[in-house]
């Protein structure tokens, strides 16, 4: 766990953060980048330094110079007190949630929340004997209505990352801090450049680290920054689970990292000219993308976040599978994939129908979610527009 009060490297811009946050070439022989420490067992000298618990290191599952490289930098991001690293961005949200129920309590979760947290709450919270009630993502202050005697926590996740609607975190917060319940937000879509959860009121921040950090779709990871009345809670967590990523999965969360800024740069750019593009096609309902003026939730979006990332999603007009399949299986350059924030760029349909509980989903059309990647912004849309064509003639 690194404490943000450790870092040496002062109140810089984020931008600035990302390069060198974590880094401290000459412990390292000069070398730009530390190394990638392996290691399980670390050797004490005497028994005096045994004794005296004053390593900082003592053992490869509670931290190594590489781990704590990235939590260093990532804290600081967050604008947190103190990050620990798990091994996948559900285990970011599985050990966020461990860190704070206990049998017999109740959470709040959100509608629009990535999918496989719902099978953590729904199964294996439940078997813990912890009740969760999926709320509207659109509630706001209005969650109060939702509080029990025994609710512990709410989560949000703003925007959903298929469905993008935007939460009102400052106003869940206060009413949540009202009552004395802990507020954790997933942050994957936004990452700390673009949205600083704590500083809206959330005690937890939770990233995917697996997307834009590691950013090249070669590693899992993730993250969880909590202030400083969850620093305490995640330490105890991350002890009693035993959470921690590989090494090697570490240094290239902290080789993403370097790079995040420019590749959000143009990941938005990008994304903003292919979604309003994709607005203005007729076989497109609608572009759920919270930087366009249309979308429900950009007026929140303006005020809580400084930036939109590369992911989207579209509904089209109602077609039948077959004009489907001719739009998706001829893409030279989206490829058909879980998973989002690598270099390259994603198509993927879903049906939200199919898991949520709290509210109806009522678009009639096909919902396609779009990762724009760092290709030429042209070679995209010549890649959709031929899409376009065979998904009017029917035909692949
Ligand atoms: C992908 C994702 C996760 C899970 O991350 P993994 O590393 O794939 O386990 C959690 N939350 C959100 C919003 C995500 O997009």
């Amino acid at each position: 766990m690194a404490d943000k009060d450790k870092t040496s490297k002062g109140s810089v811009r984020p931008e600035t953060t990302v390069v060198h946050h974590g880094r401290d070439p000459f412990q390292f022989h000069g070398f730009v980048n530390p190394p990638v420490y392996r290691g399980s067992t670390v050797l004490y000298k005497t028994f005096a330094s045994l004794q005296s618990r004053e390593q900082p290191y003592t053992y490869g599952r509670r931290a190594t110079p590489t781990t704590h490289a990235l939590e260093e930098a990532i804290v600081e991001l967050e604008g947190g007190a103190a990050t620990i690293l798990t091994s996948s961005g559900l285990g970011a949200v599985s050990t966020a949630l461990l860190a704070f129920v206990s049998a017999g309590d109740h959470i709040l979760i959100t509608d629009s929340v990535y999918q496989p947290a719902r099978a953590f709450a729904d199964k294996m919270l439940k078997r813990l004997g912890v009740e969760t009630t999926y709320y509207d993502p659109h509630i706001g202050a209005d969650i109060t209505s939702l509080f029990r005697e025994n609710t512990r926590l709410v989560l949000v996740e703003s925007p959903g990352s298929q469905t993008f609607e935007m939460q009102d975190i400052p106003a869940i917060a206060n009413a949540a801090h009202a009552r004395d319940l802990w507020v954790v937000a997933d942050n994957t879509w936004a990452t700390p450049l673009y949205c600083k959860p704590l500083a809206l009121g959330a005690d937890v921040s939770i990233e995917a680290g697996t997307k834009y950090i590691v950013g090249h779709a070669d590693a899992m990871l993730g993250a969880v920054t909590g202030n400083d009345r969850a620093a305490r809670f995640l330490d105890r967590v991350k002890e009693a689970l035993g959470t921690c990523p590989g090494s090697e999965e570490t240094y290239l969360g902290l080789r993403g990292l370097r790079t995040l800024d420019v590749r959000l740069e143009r990941h938005q750019r990008s994304a903003l000219t292919i979604a309003k593009w994709l607005e203005a096609r007729p076989e497109v309902a609608k572009v759920l993308y919270p930087a366009l003026e249309s979308h429900p939730g950009h007026a929140l979006w303006k005020r809580d976040f400084t930036g939109a990332t590369g992911l989207f999603t579209v509904i089209l007009n109602p077609v039948d599978d077959i004009a489907l399949a001719a739009f998706l299986d001829g893409l030279h350059f989206f490829g058909m994939g879980y998973s989002w924030g690598g270099y390259e760029s994603l198509v993927i349909p879903f049906d939200p129908t199919s898991y949520r509980t709290a509210t109806r989903w009522t678009e009639s059309g096909p919902a396609l979610r779009f990762h724009i990647g760092l290709e030429a912004v042209e070679d995209l849309v010549s890649d959709l527009e031929d899409g376009f064509a065979r998904l009017n003639a029917g035909v692949a």
